[in-house]
């Protein structure tokens, strides 16, 4: 029987700032309501790369990543809808309350009580119990999931593909939160791989016109293929003007996806190419933590209305399942490179730097 065989993971553990060491970690036996995962694909997201240069502080040791699909390998109470050997994707966000005012309303990504998987958010606490009761991070050949926390998926869809569920989830409901329309001009700034989606996605919701707004000549070009109508480098060009030239009015949706260091400074651009009745949406956090000076007159008299997106509802997953397996969004191409579990360290120190994208790990 499943729940009895001793199930002996090789995991990536973090020890502290960059002190990553492979190694077996026993899981505890199966309970029910708990699927045992083989994991097979994975992403690094930046708050992992955050945590493994020491950005963020954790107790350890702790075992990371949050973006990944997998096989149910083994389950003492199947169903009709999980059963041994099905092909799932594992929703981070592995524990939220039901009670509090967000889950009232439906917002799992805001409970107090939220909790995610590897150590992606909530209480780093209940993070460590989770870990202790064999629920891993994904950088981790197997892990313990609570049934409610995997979506089955069809035939059609890879486990590669399926590693975007989460962030194209993200991106799903920015765009909502942007209440983006096909009348809309939008501008991306920052076309990583957040940013290369976001463009994507504004384009199969019929944005009139998309701009891209990235220094690096080589994700310029990739903004171009996946749909961009017209490419801006910041460094050569004054991105305001240019801004209002293309769009005459300003643009109406503005997504400033750069995050980091220079995130301040795009919400304050955006600020300013906005149109009359424009919206920004904030999709990347600032590290290091940062202020913003903005003229608040800009926001008064334009009737700005300016956003946030942190994550997402299960709502929204199955929106981009399904825009996945439509094939509306190029995702692979994102995804690169793809590197050998084993170099998942070397992952962490190439992430951000072209030509990598949303790099990933073959687990297998
Ligand atoms: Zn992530
Ligand atoms: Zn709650």
């Amino acid at each position: 029987m499943t729940n009895a065989r001793e199930i002996i993971t090789k995991a990536a553990v973090l020890y502290g700032p960059k002190e990553l060491k492979f190694e077996s970690w026993k899981l505890p036996p199966l309970r029910p309501g708990h699927v045992l995962i083989k994991v097979t694909s994975a992403n690094i997201c930046p708050t992992d790369v955050r945590k493994y240069w020491g950005y963020t502080k954790l107790p350890v040791p702790v075992i990371l990543g949050h973006e990944g699909a997998g096989i149910v390998e083994g389950i003492i109470d199947e169903d009709s809808n999980i059963r041994e050997e099905d092909k799932v994707w594992i929703r981070p966000i592995i524990y939220w309350c039901g009670l509090c005012k967000y889950c009232k309303r439906g917002a799992i990504n805001l409970c107090e009580k939220m909790v995610a998987l590897g150590f992606a958010g909530g209480s780093v606490e209940v993070g460590v119990k989770l870990q202790q009761d064999g629920m891993l991070g994904l950088f981790s050949e197997y892990t313990i999931i609570p049934k409610h926390a995997l979506i089955k998926l069809p035939k059609s869809i890879s486990l590669e593909e399926a590693t975007f569920i989460d962030p194209l989830s993200c991106i799903v409901k920015a765009m909502e939160d942007s209440r983006l329309s096909e009348q809309d001009q939008v501008v991306v700034i920052g076309c990583g791989p957040m940013g290369l989606l976001a463009i994507q996605t504004a384009k199969i919701k019929g944005a009139e016109k998309i701009i891209a707004i990235e220094p690096i000549e080589e994700r310029r070009i990739l903004a171009s293929q996946f749909g961009a109508n017209y490419t801006i480098n910041p460094d050569e060009e004054d991105v305001i003007s240019r801004v209002i030239e293309l769009t005459d009015y300003g643009a109406d949706v503005i997504i400033v996806s750069t995050g980091g260091s220079s995130q301040a400074e795009n919400i304050g651009l955006a600020i300013k190419m906005a149109a009359k009745g424009g919206r920004i949406n904030i999709f990347a956090g600032a590290y290091p933590k940062q202020d913003i000076s903005v003229d608040p007159n800009l926001i008064h008299y334009k009737e700005l209305v300016i956003t946030g997106t942190f994550g997402y509802t299960v709502r929204h997953n199955y929106i981009a399942l399904e825009l996945i397996e439509k094939r509306n969004i190029d995702v692979l191409s994102i995804r690169r490179p793809i590197l050998p579990f084993e170099e998942l360290e070397y992952g962490f120190k190439i992430y951000g730097k072209p030509p990598a994208l949303k790099v990933g790990l073959a687990i297998v």
